[in-house]
C-alpha cells in the first residue's frame, strides 16, 4: 500500500507529466484547440483547462483569435509563445568558446566567440564558459523567460550525470560541469559530446533523418564520432562508443603516443592537430601545399586519406549503416579532395553486401552552440517518461 507521501509524489508527478504531455503537443501541432488536447490526450475537459491555465498564467501559451464553428462558444487556439522563450547554447571547444542566445523559434539574439589560447587547468574553461553566459545574460531582458543551457563539449560527456568524464584539451576529468553552472545561475543546465549533438540534430531533422543506421564522423581539431543503430544512440558501458579518434590506424614507425596512453590512433595523423605535429600544417596550408603539389603535402595526405578510409571501411563492415556523415574543419577545408577518394577508397575495401552505404558530408561543420540551445528545447517540451517508473 501507498504511504500519503508517496501517493502525493505520484499524483505531483502525474500531474507534471500531464502537463509536460499538453505542452509539447500544442509547440508540435498547435494552433490547437482545447477540444482538440483533450481528443488528443484523453484527458478530461476540466484538466485540460486547469493545464491551459497554469501555462497561460506562465506566459507560455497564447490565445489566438477564435475560429468559426456551428453555435455555441467558438474554439480557441493555441500556441506556444515562442518568441517570449529563450536559450543559452555554448560551445566549449579546445580553441574557443562561443555562445548563442535564441528564443525558441530559433531566431539568434546575440552570439560571442572568447577565443582560448591554452587552457591551464581545470577551472580555466569554467571562467570563459562564465564570461560568455554573463554577456548574453544581458541581453535577455526577462530573466523568467529564459529556459536553461545547453553545452557542447569536445570530450566525454555523461550527459544523464551532467558530469564531463574526460576532455584532454579542456583539462577535464570528471568534471560536475551541469552542476556547478546549475549553482552559478540557477537555470537547468544541459550537457553533450560535440559528435552526439551533432549527430542527434542531424537524425532528427537534418540529412540522417531517414536513416536508422548511420555513423556521424567529425574530423576537427580532435576526431570524435557517434553511432546510431536502429535510431538510437549507441553510448557504450562508459560512453565511449563511437571515439573513432582513437580506431588504431598506424604501426611500425607511424605509431606515434597518443593521448589517450595508447599508439597508433587515427587522430594522430588524421586531424587539425595531427596535421599540425606531423607536418606542421594547418588545414589551410596543407591545402596550399597540395595545390602547389609539394612532395611532403602529398605524401601526409595520403597517409591520412588511407587511414581514415581504411578506419571507415572497417567500421562500415562491421556496422553495415545506412548511411556515414563526414564533418569538421578537415571536410570544411580539404573535402573537396578528400571525400573522392575517401569514396574511392571505401568502396573498395568493403564487402559488396555494404556498398549501398552513403557518403555524406555537410558543406559546412554547424555552429555547435545553436545546436546545444537544441538541448534545452528538447528538454523543456520533454515528458519525463523515465521518471516514470519510480
Ligand atoms: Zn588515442
Amino acid at each position: 500500500m501507498q504511504t500519503n507521501k508517496s501517493k502525493t509524489a505520484s499524483s505531483k508527478l502525474l500531474k507534471s507529466i500531464n502537463q509536460q504531455r499538453v505542452l509539447r503537443l500544442i509547440f508540435t501541432e498547435g494552433p490547437i484547440t482545447r477540444v482538440e488536447l483533450a481528443e488528443k490526450t484523453g484527458l478530461t475537459q476540466q484538466t485540460i483547462t486547469n493545464i491551459v491555465n497554469r501555462l497561460l498564467q506562465d506566459d507560455v501559451l497564447q490565445e489566438l483569435n477564435p475560429v468559426a464553428s456551428n453555435g455555441g462558444r467558438k474554439p480557441v487556439p493555441l500556441m506556444v509563445k515562442s518568441e517570449n522563450l529563450y536559450a543559452i547554447g555554448v560551445e566549449i571547444a579546445v580553441r574557443y568558446v562561443r555562445g548563442t542566445l535564441m528564443d525558441f523559434r530559433r531566431r539568434p539574439v546575440k552570439e560571442i566567440v572568447v577565443d582560448v589560447p591554452v587552457y591551464n587547468n581545470d577551472e580555466h574553461p569554467v571562467l570563459y564558459i562564465r564570461q560568455v553566459v554573463d554577456e548574453l545574460l544581458g541581453h535577455v531582458t526577462h530573466r523568467n523567460q529564459l529556459k536553461g543551457i545547453g553545452c557542447s563539449i569536445q570530450g566525454l560527456v555523461d550527459s544523464k550525470r551532467g558530469v564531463v568524464i574526460y576532455s584532454p584539451g579542456l583539462r577535464w576529468r570528471q568534471f560536475p560541469l551541469q552542476e556547478r553552472l546549475e549553482a552559478a545561475y540557477g537555470l537547468p543546465v544541459y550537457l553533450e559530446n560535440d559528435a552526439n549533438l551533432l549527430a542527434l540534430v542531424e537524425n532528427l531533422n537534418g540529412r540522417l533523418a531517414d536513416s536508422p543506421n548511420n555513423l556521424t564522423i567529425k574530423l576537427d581539431y580532435g576526431i570524435g564520432g557517434a553511432i546510431v543503430a536502429n535510431g538510437q544512440l549507441l553510448a557504450g558501458m562508459r560512453h565511449v562508443a563511437g571515439e573513432f579518434g582513437h580506431y588504431k590506424a598506424f604501426d611500425g614507425e607511424d605509431a606515434r603516443q597518443c593521448h589517450c596512453g595508447a599508439k597508433g590512433c587515427l587522430t594522430t595523423f588524421a586531424s587539425a592537430s595531427g596535421l599540425k605535429r606531423n607536418g606542421g600544417y594547418t588545414p589551410e596550408e596543407l591545402k596550399q601545399a597540395l595545390e602547389a603539389d609539394e612532395p611532403e603535402a602529398v605524401r601526409l595526405f595520403g597517409k591520412v586519406e588511407a587511414a581514415v578510409g581504411r578506419a571507415i571501411g572497417n567500421v562500415i563492415t562491421i556496422l553495415n549503416p545506412n548511411h556515414v556523415l563526414l564533418t569538421g574543419k578537415m571536410i570544411d577545408v580539404l573535402g573537396e579532395r578528400l571525400i573522392p577518394a575517401l569514396n574511392r577508397r571505401i568502396m573498395e575495401t568493403v564487402p559488396e553486401s555494404c556498398r549501398e552505404v552513403e557518403l555524406v558530408y555537410l558543406p559546412r561543420t554547424p555552429d555547435e552552440s545553436s545546436s546545444a540551445v537544441g538541448l534545452v528545447m528538447n528538454h523543456f517540451f520533454d515528458v519525463p517518461l523515465d521518471k516514470f517508473s519510480i
